[in-house]
């Protein structure tokens, strides 16, 4: 039978309006970066996306080359929109990304007009959409002119493929110059998709500015450090994650510097009354240039803790006093974009 959305799936998730704009999206949002790829979709999968848009989680993260392999979480995740969610198109926010390797040969990966282009429309034959909500740039490339992918942004979003467009992981000075020309050809940079979290701050040092100055929203990925900021870490690696997995986490991040900053930022998550996957999700949406967190996860038991987070999203000056005396001395800085980018 085909799955029908809870009618209570309104009730309790909070929105925030994406930068200046009248789009808002849901405090916490759903990639399908790992654990959506394959031949088909599991069972756990598929619900951790129903349980998601049951609790009101309208937003879901896709690029080109989320798998393994490469596109397989698009092809997924569009014959689950064929199956289930259609129904549902008009309330959900569908994004995807280009930039990373895709496909053989010189316009498999980064910005040029032919990449991106390409990109997106193979994204849409996947997911079978019309048109995606928002296209990011998923990388600055410093081989191509900045104009040439603002190019591709702008083709993509003036025939419709996109409502709204991104870039992900651009520095503060990239950024600014990509809103620029965008605003020159009467285009607005909707939305930034970077790195953060209490142990990765890069964004903290120009570019949260920017967006704000600018009225462009911020997602803020990985904001568990993939995972590392969660109570399972706490004395060693267990089995059936990302580390234990070789992953796209190394273990060399768990050194016993970093595990004792965890052990230390978890005594501060206990007393809120929070595991410190809560703690850390409640910390990204404290920072007011930050519209959602979006985060990943392999079972609907860490989808439902980590919407937990939103009951207590409030910190005293001196919880995060000593969140930060904690936190920066990890600062592990995971897809910072170099100073040069
Ligand atoms: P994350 O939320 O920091 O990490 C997700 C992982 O943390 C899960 O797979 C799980 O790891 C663990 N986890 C989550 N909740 C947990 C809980 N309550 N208790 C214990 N462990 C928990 O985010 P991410 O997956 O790295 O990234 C999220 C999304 O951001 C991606 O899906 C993608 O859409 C986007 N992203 C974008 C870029 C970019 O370049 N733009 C790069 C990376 C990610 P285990 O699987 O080990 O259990």
């Amino acid at each position: 039978m085909s799955y029908l959305a809870s009618n209570k799936r309104y009730s309790s998730m909070e929105y925030r309006f994406c930068g200046d704009s009248g789009l808002k999206l849901p405090l916490i949002s759903v990639g399908l970066w790992h654990n959506f790829g394959g031949n088909s979709m599991s069972t756990e999968a598929k619900k951790i996306l129903f349980k998601s848009f049951d609790a009101g989680i309208t937003h879901f993260d896709l690029a080109n080359n989320y798998g393994p392999p490469y596109g397989s979480a698009e092809t997924n995740f569009g014959k689950l929109i064929k199956s289930d969610l259609g129904k549902y198109r008009d309330e959900l926010i569908i994004s995807s990304k280009a930039g990373y390797d895709m496909w053989d040969g010189p316009y498999g990966e980064w910005g040029s007009k032919k990449h991106v282009i390409a990109s997106c429309d193979q994204s849409l034959k996947r997911m079978k959409l019309e048109y995606v909500d928002i296209f990011y740039s998923h990388r600055f490339d410093p081989n191509t002119p900045l104009e040439e992918t603002a190019d591709a942004l702008e083709s993509i979003y003036r025939s419709g493929k996109a409502l709204y467009v991104g870039v992900s992981s651009y520095s503060a000075k990239k950024t600014n110059e990509m809103i620029k020309i965008l605003k020159g050809r009467g285009v607005k940079l909707f939305i930034h998709q970077p790195s953060y979290s209490l142990i990765n701050r890069w964004i903290e040092k120009g570019l949260t500015k920017t967006l704000i100055n600018n009225g462009v929203g911020c997602i803020a990925f990985s904001p568990l450090a993939q995972g590392f900021l969660s109570n399972k870490y706490l004395s060693g690696i267990p089995k059936g994650t990302r580390v234990s997995e070789n992953s796209s986490f190394s273990k060399d991040l768990i050194t016993k510097k970093n595990t004792q900053i965890i052990n230390d930022l978890y005594k501060i998550a206990k007393k809120r009354g929070q595991s410190l996957s809560q703690m850390a999700l409640a910390w990204v949406l404290n920072n007011k240039a930050v519209t959602s967190a979006l985060i990943g996860v392999r079972t609907v038991e860490q989808l439902n803790e980590n919407i937990d987070a939103l009951k207590n999203l409030k910190f005293s000056k001196s919880e995060l006093y000593m969140i930060n005396q904690k936190a920066i001395e990890g600062d592990i800085n995971l897809w910072a974009p170099s100073s040069a980018h």
